[in-house]
């Protein structure tokens, strides 16, 4: 059997940056990876939050277009635009994942591709990991001091196991989206806007549309929380894509790229590490439900995961995977179960989503904190920030 210090599952922005920066300490490290070529079937908007490529150390040329507003739109179809606090990014997960991957190999980390994880087993101090070579069918099993777990939101834990959540499959959303390639470009505005659309399908059921601009096409998509089949998602998006197409590329030919996949918008995973198992991104559930971002949260904790791993080989930490739950816990972690909660309450009544972004619109300061990737307030602003909650849930009740 073969043995590695640190295995990581899947090699997305979460497990390649894990491996990058476990690698770079000096942390032997195996990636295991189910596609053949890294990112090229990740279906994703890819955008990226301001400060993004600088804090993960990543070449400005994977950056297409650099939007200074998110402009978002309610059930009222009214535009509300908000300034970023710098500017955010735009690119494709082509781009991004093989990137990460391909300085996660500089750094010494070793990538197999075609390798598809199917489950793992305590073994003393040690896990043993199972999984299947998917050119020659055979299965192989790795021993390893460290595993972190970085599927995405195709994650599935066995039942009554420590890091399944009941509620996993009921925070899936089924998406869809057009790669829009324009015959020449559209209205300059397109360019430096993110645009994000809160609405009901005729049936009821809330949709998130958006349009993110990139340097040779528009991602044109949406999602819809539960299952919804290929057929019915496409109508959908064929009767949104009138209202991006009017404004920002009228009377342009196009040709359209088909893509689908699964996002995961429900809480995160209550327990996100087991004895030496650790799990990451999205797999655990990290993603701003409200949004659907999950970049920087599935990058930010697979760089605590690689920091525990690397502190435990220098002998400053015994158990590295109850550390990464603690590290990653005080960060983000509160931050995403209350989007999750704020989400349900505005999809319960979707007219809120309006009173929220016309309470946000009138509040630049409220808009500014809501941006903040960690909860590090002073007194003040915590005090600031509940006093806006407790005011925008007396509007959007009364709504
Ligand atoms: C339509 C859509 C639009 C989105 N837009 C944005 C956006 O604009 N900005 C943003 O921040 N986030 C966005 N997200 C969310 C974002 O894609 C995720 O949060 C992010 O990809 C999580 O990264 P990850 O590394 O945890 O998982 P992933 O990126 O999903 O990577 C998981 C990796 O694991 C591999 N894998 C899976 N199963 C196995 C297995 N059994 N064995 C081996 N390998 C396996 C996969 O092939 C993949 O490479 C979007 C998601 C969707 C679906």
């Amino acid at each position: 059997m073969q043995e590695v210090d640190f295995l990581v599952v899947g090699c997305g922005p979460a497990g390649g940056t894990a491996a990058r920066e476990a690698a770079r300490a000096g942390v032997e490290t195996l990636v295991l990876e189910r596609d053949p070529v890294i990112g090229a079937k990740r279906v994703c908007a890819a955008g990226l939050r301001p400060g993004f490529c600088e804090d993960f150390d990543l070449p400005r040329s994977i950056v297409h277009c650099d939007p200074p507003t998110i402009s978002v739109r309610g059930l009222s179809g009214r535009r509300y635009d908000f300034a970023t606090v710098g500017n955010a990014h735009t690119t494709t997960r082509e781009e991004l994942d093989g990137t990460i991957a391909s300085l996660a190999r500089n750094e010494g980390a070793r990538i197999e591709t075609q390798m598809l994880f199917r489950n793992y087993v305590a073994d003393g101090e040690r896990t043993i990991v199972e999984y299947a070579d998917l050119r020659s069918g055979e299965r192989h099993k790795v021993r390893a001091r460290s595993v972190l777990l970085a599927q995405g939101s195709s994650a599935r834990f066995a039942p009554k196991t420590p890091l399944e959540y009941d509620a996993w499959s009921a925070g899936l959303i089924t998406c869809y989206q057009y790669r829009v390639y324009l015959e020449r470009p559209a209205i300059d505005e397109t360019y430096r806007i993110l645009e994000m659309h809160y609405y009901l399908t005729e049936s009821g059921r809330n949709v998130i549309a958006w349009m993110f601009p990139k340097r040779d096409h528009l991602s044109i998509g949406l999602g819809i929380q539960g299952k919804y089949s290929g057929k019915d998602l496409r109508a959908e998006l064929d009767a949104f894509l009138p209202t991006v197409q009017e404004r920002l590329f009228p009377g342009i030919g196009y040709t359209v790229r088909e893509e689908g996949n699964l996002l995961y918008g429900g809480a995160p995973r209550p327990r996100i590490s087991h004895g030496n198992v650790m799990v990451a991104g999205t797999a655990a559930g990290l993603v701003d439900a409200t949004t659907g971002e999950g970049i920087h949260e599935a990058a930010f904790s697979g760089r605590l995961a690689a920091q525990t791993v690397a502190d435990a080989r220098r002998g400053r930490t015994t158990a590295p995977a109850q550390s990464y739950e603690k590290a990653l816990k005080d960060v983000f972690y509160g931050r995403l179960r209350h989007r999750h909660k704020l989400m349900t309450f505005l999809e319960r009544k979707p007219v809120r989503f309006d009173v929220l972004f016309d309470h946000i619109a009138r509040t630049p300061r409220f808009a500014t904190m809501l941006q903040r990737d960690r909860n590090d307030f002073s007194l003040g602003e915590w005090m600031y920030l509940y006093a806006q909650a407790a005011l925008f849930s007396i509007r959007a009740i009364r709504a």
